[in-house]
Order: structure tokens, then C-alpha cells, then sequence
């Protein structure tokens, strides 16, 4: 996973002898380490899952041991050995996790979809695809609730390749029924230091015969903190496939500016957050204006996130800004809602809020 390693040890005599590897180890990382000028100091945590103990395959470990190692970073106590009397079953975001992983193999996960459009012409310009977990007892739980969990560990790199696969299959299938439709998916920072995406991703897309230029895929500022340098190269190696890049949540991140502008990236989309407050605060309508100012000046797409009205829609359509996406365009939906929905946008049936604004756009 490019942050991760696995260790395998053989012949252990006891748990206290997997528990001395691990706590060596831990000191030779803890060592400080030259590196070029510089000097690190790292810090990891350590899960241990022992067979055939807590598992007799090698999948079954690698679960284990990234629960254990969940919670030993939870616990900061560097190392912790797989518990199966409360792995799973404390009620906590462990529980989760383990879940997630159930519903990765299983059919809780799926996608929904949300159009974007031209704020002047309504011309719609693509979709985001957005995750959605039907977890079986407790119903819906929102990404923001479980992105985060599989973030701290390998499990997003699992998610996203999910939902990669499922958004370009969905492409496939629309493509044969003439519909090209270019969807963005959402990367986590963790993606970014995983050297075997672009690769998958170009294996992906010849799979299905998918255009890249038909791929999208949106990172946030937080994805160059942790190894700016190698987060750069993958994103070089995307654009280099043809696929377009997108910068999310723009303005909540602490990058500098001109590192954020070096990156191929070809739209910025405004954080929710500054387009809500647009109509009522004058610094929120200057964040945006200035950074419509900047993308005419850099030949950069902007985009408004979450665009809630027909008045905030009308005032960024005034200010210059490119694109939006919002509950007034529309909600995200599945795939076939969309297909209804854009099929209604092209015919020009739909009887809408959007409609009032002197266009044919539906209300999914
Ligand atoms: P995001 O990428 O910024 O996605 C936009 C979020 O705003 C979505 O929330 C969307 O449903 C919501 N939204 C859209 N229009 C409106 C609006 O008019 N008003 C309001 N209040 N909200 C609106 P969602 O689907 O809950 O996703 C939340 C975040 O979770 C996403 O933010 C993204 O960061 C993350 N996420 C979702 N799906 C994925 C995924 O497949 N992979 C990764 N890594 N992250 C994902
Ligand atoms: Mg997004
Ligand atoms: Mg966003």
C-alpha cells in the first residue's frame, strides 16, 4: 500500500518472542535516519495476527493484522496482537472497519451519481461519483463516517479500486447505449502514495474500452502533505494516461497556492463551505470571485460545490464561474435515475425549479 509492509515470521517459539520482533523494530525505525541533508525520525504501529490462530490463509491474516494495527493506533501503544473478544464487537469504529471489509466482497456498497452543469448554458459537463453504504443493521452510513475509518488503513486502496471498477463498467454499459458521459471519482490522500494505481487505472479503462479522457478523478489539498514528491509523479502519470484531474474542496486546505497550481489539474472546485454563504457574506463572495479570477487567469475550469438555490446559482452564473453542482441541479442518484434524468435534460420534458430559470433541466 505504499506506507505499509508486512513482515512474516516463522518458527515462533511464543507471543512474547512476536512481541520482541515487533518492539525491535519499532526502535531501528525510531532511529534517526539521513536522508540527504535531512534527518527523520519515523513512527509506525504494529498489528500482529498469529496463524493458525486467527486465521489459516493468508488473507484472513492480513485482515487481522490491519485490525490489530488499527488498534494500536488507536491506543498509541506501538504494538498490539489480534484480540478476537473485542477485535470486532466493542462497538467502536473497528467494528466498522471489519464490516467494511465484509461489504467490499459483498453487495452493500453502491454508487449514486451527481451531474454538473454549465451555470450559464445548463449544459451538463459530467457527474461525480459518490459512495454509498447500505450497511444491513445499521442503514445508511455516510462516507463521511466510514472514508475516514478505511483512510487510516490499506482498506481505502480496496475501496477505491471498487469503485473505479464499478464507475467504469458503468461507462461500458451506457457507452453501448451512446451515452458518453465523463464521471469523477473521489481519491483519498492515501491513493496518492500507491505507485500501482496508475497502472490498474490504464488496465481498467483498456478492459472495458473506456476512454481516459472519460476519467476524472478529484484529490484534495490534504493528498500532497505527506510525500508531496511521490504524490506528484502519480498524478503526472495519470494525466500522462489522458485521464483529467480536479482539485476538491478548494480553499480548506493549507497547501501553498503555487504548489497546488503546479499539478495538472484542469478545474477547482469551490468548497461548499464558501458557496453556501455566497448571497449572505461579502469575504465568502470575495473567495469565490478571486478564485474565478484565477482560474480565467490559468485556463482552469471552476466549479461551485453544493449549490443549494436558484438565487446562489444565478449570483456565481453572474461572477464568472464555470460550472455547479448542487441539490437544485440535482441530487445524486443511481445510474439509471441519471440516464431518466439526462434523457429528460435533452428532450427538455422535465417541468422544474430549473425550468424557471429559462431551461430544460429536470429535478432528479
Ligand atoms: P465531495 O467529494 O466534496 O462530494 C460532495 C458532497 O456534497 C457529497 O456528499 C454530496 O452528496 C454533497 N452535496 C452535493 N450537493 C449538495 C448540496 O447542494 N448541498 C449539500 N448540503 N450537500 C451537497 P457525500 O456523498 O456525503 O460525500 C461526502 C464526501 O465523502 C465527499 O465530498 C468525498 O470527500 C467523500 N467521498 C464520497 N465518495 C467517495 C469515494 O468514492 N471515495 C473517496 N475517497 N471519497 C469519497
Ligand atoms: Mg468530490
Ligand atoms: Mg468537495
Amino acid at each position: 500500500g505504499g506506507d505499509e509492509f508486512a513482515v512474516l515470521v516463522c518458527e515462533l517459539r511464543d507471543q512474547q518472542s512476536v512481541r520482541d520482533i515487533a518492539e525491535e523494530l519499532l526502535g531501528e525505525l525510531g532511529r534517526p535516519h539521513a536522508v540527504g541533508e535531512a534527518e527523520l525520525q519515523l513512527d509506525a504501529s504494529i498489528g500482529v495476527a498469529l496463524a493458525p490462530m486467527h486465521g489459516d490463509n493468508g488473507v484472513a491474516l492480513l485482515q487481522r493484522a490491519d485490525i490489530a494495527m488499527e488498534a494500536a493506533k488507536d491506543a498509541r501503544s506501538g504494538v498490539e496482537i489480534y484480540d478476537p473478544s473485542r477485535g470486532t464487537h466493542d462497538g467502536s469504529h473497528l467494528e466498522l472497519l471489519a464490516d467494511l471489509r465484509r461489504a467490499i466482497d459483498g453487495d452493500e456498497l453502491s454508487v449514486v451519481y451527481q451531474p454538473k452543469a454549465n451555470l450559464r448554458t445548463l449544459d451538463v459537463r459530467g457527474a461525480e461519483a459518490l459512495l454509498r453504504w447500505e450497511h444491513a443493521t445499521r442503514g445508511r452510513v455516510p462516507p463521511g463516517d466510514f472514508i475516514p475509518i478505511a483512510e487510516r488503513t490499506g482498506l481505502i486502496h480496496a475501496l477505491t479500486r471498487w469503485v473505479l471498477r464499478t464507475v467504469v463498467t458503468q461507462q461500458q454499459q451506457w457507452r453501448a447505449r451512446g451515452l458518453d458521459l465523463e464521471v469523477a471519482v473521489n481519491l483519498s490522500p492515501r491513493n496518492l502514495l500507491d505507485g500501482a494505481l496508475p497502472d490498474e487505472v490504464a488496465a481498467l479503462l483498456r478492459e472495458h474500452r473506456v476512454p481516459a479522457r472519460l476519467l476524472r478523478l478529484e484529490i484534495t489539498e490534504s493528498s500532497l502533505i505527506v510525500d508531496p514528491g511521490r504524490a506528484e509523479a502519480i498524478l503526472a502519470e495519470l494525466h500522462g494516461l489522458g485521464i483529467s484531474l480536479s482539485i476538491d474542496d478548494f480553499g480548506t486546505g493549507y497547501s501553498s497556492l503555487a504548489h497546488l497550481l503546479r499539478l495538472p489539474v484542469d478545474e477547482i472546485k469551490v468548497d461548499r463551505s464558501f458557496v453556501s454563504g455566497l448571497l449572505a457574506r461579502r469575504s465568502e463572495a470575495a473567495i469565490v470571485e478571486a478564485t474565478v479570477d484565477l482560474g480565467r487567469r490559468l485556463g482552469i475550469t471552476v466549479t461551485a460545490e453544493g449549490v443549494e438555490d436558484l438565487a446562489t446559482w444565478a449570483k456565481l452564473a453572474e461572477l464568472g464561474c464555470d460550472l455547479g453542482q448542487g441539490y437544485w441541479l440535482a441530487r445524486p442518484m443511481d445510474a439509471g435515475a441519471l440516464e431518466r434524468w439526462l434523457e429528460n435534460v435533452r428532450t427538455g420534458r422535465a417541468e422544474s425549479t430549473a425550468g424557471a430559470f429559462g431551461s430544460p433541466v429536470g429535478r432528479a
